[in-house]
């Protein structure tokens, strides 16, 4: 690998549930090019070990740490750890995600609030816990992974819709705020993407509206992730929303 192509190189970035699915991929990506990552898993110890295995193996740089980020001081353990191992946090990628489907009608307050306190509090907490240390080095990147469902609502998803259109917005308010300080903040919507999420759906149903035919693979919301981190080439992007959905969603 070429020095130009480690583009992260010097850089720490955390992802929050990386054990799997996009998280991982977006792991593999982002060490790739050099930056050192922090697996962060909630109950998948023996997954974010393999993770981290996988990336050393690759010549990269990765340790995990187990936290549950819809809790606040699981989330500041998370981050004091990260500032005592690596001494530094410049980017930050809020991936950590449940569903809990069922219709509006049905759903129990705990299915709701279950959804609300990680998909959309998890962030909050995470982007919270890391902009003391971004604000003070006046850097940083904040990617937020929402969903194309939190553009277009889905019925039986009123709680991750909701979540996922709230991180929307949250993206767009910390993008004002963080600004002047050097520090992006932009999100990255999926549409459908091979992963445990997933892999219960009922296929042919939803391919018919998707134009480019197909599932995305967590490779595709990899590379977005990768691009909105990258010092130079997305420097003057913040607040905006990436939709990588095989054109779903058109606005
Ligand atoms: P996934 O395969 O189910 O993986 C979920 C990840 O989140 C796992 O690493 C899991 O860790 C972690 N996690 C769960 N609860 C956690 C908690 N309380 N604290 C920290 N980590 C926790 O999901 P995915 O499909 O990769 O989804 C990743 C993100 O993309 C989510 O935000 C999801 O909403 C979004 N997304 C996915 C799709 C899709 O089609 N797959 C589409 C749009 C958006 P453990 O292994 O330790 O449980």
């Amino acid at each position: 690998m070429t020095s130009a192509s480690l583009l992260l190189k010097g850089q720490t970035a955390i992802i929050t549930g990386a054990s799997r699915g996009i998280g991982k991929a977006i792991a593999l990506s982002l060490a790739e090019v050099g930056a050192e990552v922090v697996v962060n898993y909630s109950s998948s110890p023996e997954s974010a070990k393999e993770v981290v295995s996988l990336i050393e193996r690759l010549g990269g740089k990765a340790y995990s740490v187990q936290a549950n980020v819809s809790n606040e001081s699981s989330v500041e353990k998370l981050i004091n750890t990260v500032l005592e191992k690596s001494g530094q946090i410049n980017i930050l990628v809020n991936n950590a995600g449940i569903t809990n489907d069922g219709l509006l009608m049905r759903m129990k307050t705990e299915d709701w609030q279950s959804v609300i306190n990680l998909n959309l509090t998890g962030v909050f907490l995470c982007t919270k816990a890391v902009s003391r240390t971004m604000l003070k080095r006046k850097q940083g990147r904040i990617i937020n992974i929402t969903s194309v469902v939190g553009l277009m609502g889905n019925a039986g998803q009123s709680n991750y819709a909701s979540a996922k259109a709230g991180v929307i917005g949250l993206t767009k308010s910390t993008a004002k705020e963080f600004a002047s300080r050097g520090i992006t903040v932009n999100a990255v919507a999926p549409g459908f993407i091979k992963t445990d999420m997933t892999k219960d759906l009922h296929a042919d149903q939803i391919l018919s509206a998707i134009p480019l035919g197909h599932f995305g693979d967590p490779e595709h919301v990899a590379g977005a992730v990768r691009f909105l981190a990258s010092d130079k080439a997305a420097s003057y992007i913040t607040g905006q929303v990436l939709q990588v959905d095989g054109g779903m969603v058109m606005s």
